[in-house]
């Protein structure tokens, strides 16, 4: 087996550059190495490659031919086979995000998958050295096979990967971060925390501690020997990326203090943490392992998001970091959200899923109207199967049990969920229902876009949906408006709605109603006036030309949800709601 060597030093740290060497023991004649071009977690095809500059291979000191043979792999001609070649590059770090690269004076953090080619064919083990100033630390879900200066001024941490997946699966922060360590089951837990705002570190690790033995006690135990939370604090800032030991969490650093926005930090702390299960080892087929330079399609990411985003508001309410008034509301504005979604009319969850690649991560502003999000349609759509479990089996089990299958069903080291009907076996198999029902939901709701039944789906547990207008006018012009700045501007109209038949169109910024100048509050205050059927002139700028419309209103349907309790639940409505908000008993 060849051996090969991946050096990584933050020399260029103000350029936000790091400088990556590959150094390989017996190259063969011509060899290629590929920059994979995206990562896992996260559904879009970001081409790294793009961020490489300065390629050079040497060779007994002697520079060697190389070719780039498409837009992510550069082909190499070895001078001599058997005697060892370097291949050196610097990699562009400069987009703070969890799935990218974002190195400046303050710390280094990396994706490997966005900085380290792949050496094509090459399975074994792949050693990293990471070269930091000396006052810097590492944190990274690989164990660190011990440190030691060199010239004086820097350190160089040594880690080895088993394979490429191990590899690319964790990202490393360098820096002097913030740390902390707790404990659950004797099992190591670390924060490394860049950025300061009104964090509360004291506080927080305690409710993270509380997420993780929440969440621990819906599987079997603790699938790992150390956990690694990662998380990053700047401003105005949000998103998670999940890996098999570890998690970057982006998150406002002024985001501590106030209730909502805390919640929305824990929130996606939960989120995360929950995937350590469901998507880094209960998870559909194709996501792992991984093809690094193409896409990876699956019609189950409504699996692996929809029902973690179920699960991590599910898990703050049982574990008392959210109450279930407050739950309830989070339920509610997810139901509300897809009710507003005139997409969920055209697009599956499966279909959501498969074109996640060309849609999810590319919104446009007509996105709404054609696609739906495997995350918060997923959520309700995991919403409404758990609870159609529950109701199926009288209360003898939930989507807990599914869960508690499918992870000791498929375990790392197997494939993972196929694409076929497996989902709808377990769930037959766990319900105790006939397969046929499960496969209708599933052709239904996965698979098709019927319009979901939530006045039964709430009555399992006593609860019966209110329709009401939200924040909407009683009248419309059917487009979603936003303020920015001082302008007001359409971002997406529905189809065929009074302001998409009157000819506006997105991207329009209203000036008036009436001859009213308006801004958000005022438009809204117009509508709220304006009598039904009643036609208003709206004054806009299309581009940068003065334009009018004649708008007849049409009435707001009430798309806003509130989950109530129903007047006289019975017995086993109350005790099937006591059921889904407690903490399941933990399968020992
Ligand atoms: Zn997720």
């Amino acid at each position: 087996m060849n051996t090969i060597n991946y050096q990584i030093e933050l020399n260029l740290r103000n350029a936000h550059l790091i400088e990556v060497s590959i150094t390989i023991a017996s190259p063969a004649a011509t060899f290629d190495l590929q920059m994979p071009v995206w990562t896992p977690g996260s559904y879009l095809v970001r081409e790294y490659a793009r961020h490489v500059q300065s390629f050079s291979v040497m060779q007994a000191d002697q520079p060697c031919a190389w070719s780039k043979t498409d837009k992510t792999t550069w082909n190499i001609r070895s001078q001599f086979v058997e005697i060892p070649i370097t291949v050196r590059y610097y990699v562009y770090c400069y987009e703070l995000s969890v799935r990218t690269n974002h190195v400046d004076g303050s710390h280094a953090f990396f994706n490997p998958a966005a900085a380290c080619m792949q050496f094509a064919g090459y399975t074994g083990v792949v050693p990293v050295q990471v070269v930091t100033p000396n006052e810097w630390k590492v944190a990274t879900q690989i164990e660190c096979h011990g440190s030691s200066h060199s010239f004086g001024d820097t350190t160089v941490w040594s880690y080895k990967a088993i394979n490429y997946d191990q590899l690319y699966d964790s990202p490393f922060e360098c820096g002097t971060h913030q740390s902390a360590r707790f404990y659950v089951d004797e099992i190591p837990h670390d924060v490394a925390i860049w950025g300061n705002g009104n964090e509360q570190i004291p506080r927080l690790i305690a409710d993270m501690e509380r997420i993780v033995i929440a969440t621990r006690q819906h599987f079997a135990q603790l699938p790992y020997q150390r956990y690694l939370f990662i998380l990053h604090l700047a401003d105005g800032m949000y998103g998670g990326l999940e890996h098999s030991n570890s998690t970057v969490c982006l998150c406002d650093r002024w985001g501590f203090t106030k209730p909502r926005e805390y919640e929305r930090v824990l929130g996606l702390i939960t989120h995360e943490f929950f995937h350590t299960w469901n998507v880094k080892r209960i998870r559909p087929a194709p996501l792992g392992p991984f093809d690094y330079v193409h896409e990876n399609y699956t019609r189950q990411l409504w699996l692996a998001e929809g029902v973690t985003s179920y699960y991590d508001n599910l898990i703050m309410c049982r574990a008392g970091l959210l109450s279930s008034q407050r739950y309830l509301e989070v339920l509610a504005e997810d139901i509300t959200s897809v009710q507003r979604t005139p997409g969920r009319h055209l697009q599956s969850l499966a279909e959501a899923s498969f074109d996640a690649w060309i849609r999810y991560y590319r919104p446009d502003e007509n996105s709404p109207n054609v696609s739906v999000s495997y995350y918060i349609k997923g959520a309700v759509v995991a919403f409404a199967l758990d609870m159609a479990i529950r109701h199926w089996s009288h209360g003898r089990c939930s989507f807990d049990d599914v869960l508690r299958v499918l992870e000791s069903r498929f375990p790392l080291e197997l494939p993972g969920i196929p694409e076929d009907d497996t989902m709808v076996r377990v769930i037959s198999e766990v319900s105790g229902i006939g397969i046929d029902v499960v496969a209708l939901f599933f052709a239904d709701y996965i698979y098709g876009t019927r319009e979901l039944a939530w006045d039964v789906i709430c009555a399992t547990v006593g609860l019966q949906p209110r329709w009401h207008l939200g924040d909407e006018a009683a009248l419309t012009i059917g487009a979603r408006l936003r303020q920015e700045d001082t302008r007001l501007v359409i971002v997406s109209l529905n189809p065929d709605g009074p302001a998409q038949r009157a000819g506006l169109a997105p991207f329009d910024q209203i000036i008036a109603v009436n001859n009213n100048r308006v801004d958000a509050n005022r438009f809204k205050a117009r509508l709220q006036e304006a009598s039904p059927n009643s036609v208003v002139v709206v004054t806009y700028f299309r581009r940068d030309e003065l334009r009018q419309a004649q708008v007849t209103l049409a009435d707001s349907q009430p798309t806003a949800v509130t989950l109530e309790s129903v007047a006289a639940p019975s017995g086993e409505q109350a005790q099937q709601y006591q059921q889904w908000l407690s903490m399941p008993i933990r399968q020992e």
